[in-house]
């Protein structure tokens, strides 16, 4: 008896290769469609993901423009990107040709900043980071060292060398708390091509330090899902998260109350041209 089967999860449905016959994945991705679009009609709040979804490598997905202006301005860009300040990503992507505001982006690298300035002022901050995130740090007053650091912060260091990881290992064996950007170890550029992410420097130092604990700043962390919650006003059970990975975007926004959609070639719905 297969005609009364439960279907898969309609939003965030991974659909198998022989999922059940009686459900044919066209009709799972209609009703995936169906659902998604109310939930994005009643959502006070729709956070999308940068990377996978929105923007490949900062080029926008071709549908970008339609999915913002369908929002009309209910929405914020959640992005764990680590090297880019949010004033920075909206001139890249207006160069691109998707203006967004800079108040509607929360970037997981230039916001472990803002936590430092914050949590740590005062502190030696050993910070990897490209000259962006440095530039930041540097405006918020953090006290950057380089040796004897008391803090070391991780984020997608473009310019990392052996003589870096070297000396934040120093640091973090003499006793130095450890804070990242973000725990991907990758993220999809053009193609889904694999680009080298915050979490694969992370996973040099546990390799180094087995027991090492880490304070992670973006998602699935809360950090930056409520500071976008807090920012525009919005509950968590209004809100929807569009995301490309489960682990990340998915469980960040179930741990907070937030209603995921989840895009991908695994997935009910492949991208966000689905969404508009
Ligand atoms: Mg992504």
């Amino acid at each position: 008896m297969t005609s009364d089967a439960t279907p898969a999860p309609l939003v965030d449905a991974t659909v198998a290769p022989d999922a059940d016959r009686a459900t044919p994945r066209a009709i799972v991705e209609s009703r995936a469609r169906r659902d998604a679009s109310a939930l994005l009609d009643s959502a006070g709040l729709v956070l999308i993901d940068l990377d996978g979804c929105l923007a490949f490598a900062n080029v926008p997905h071709p549908a970008a423009r339609a999915l913002l202006d369908r929002l009309a301005g209910r929405y914020a860009i959640l992005s764990n990107n680590s090297t880019q300040t949010p004033q920075g990503l909206a001139d890249i992507l207006a160069a691109n040709g998707l203006a967004v505001d800079p108040e509607r982006i929360l970037l997981a690298g230039s916001m472990m900043v803002d936590v430092l300035a914050a949590e740590y002022a005062g502190r030696r901050i050993c910070l990897l980071a490209n000259e962006a995130i440095l530039a930041h740090a540097r405006e918020s007053r953090l006290r950057l060292a380089r040796d004897d650091a008391e803090v070391v912060a991780l984020t997608r260091d473009p310019t990392l060398t052996h003589a870096k990881l070297s000396y934040a290992l120093e640091s973090l064996h003499r006793g130095a708390a450890l804070v990242a950007s973000n725990p991907d170890t990758t993220h999809p550029g053009p193609g889904y091509v694999p680009v080298l992410e915050t979490g694969a420097i992370l996973a040099i130092f546990r390799a180094c330090m087995p027991t090492l604990d880490c304070r992670v700043i973006g998602k699935p962390g809360k950090i930056m899902f409520e500071a976008a919650l807090q920012r525009f006003g919005c509950s968590a059970e209004r809100a929807v998260m569009i995301g490309d990975n489960p682990q990340t975007d998915g469980a960040g926004a179930r741990n907070c109350g937030i209603a995921p959609i989840l895009l991908g070639p695994d997935q009910a719905l492949a991208n966000i041209a689905e969404l508009v």
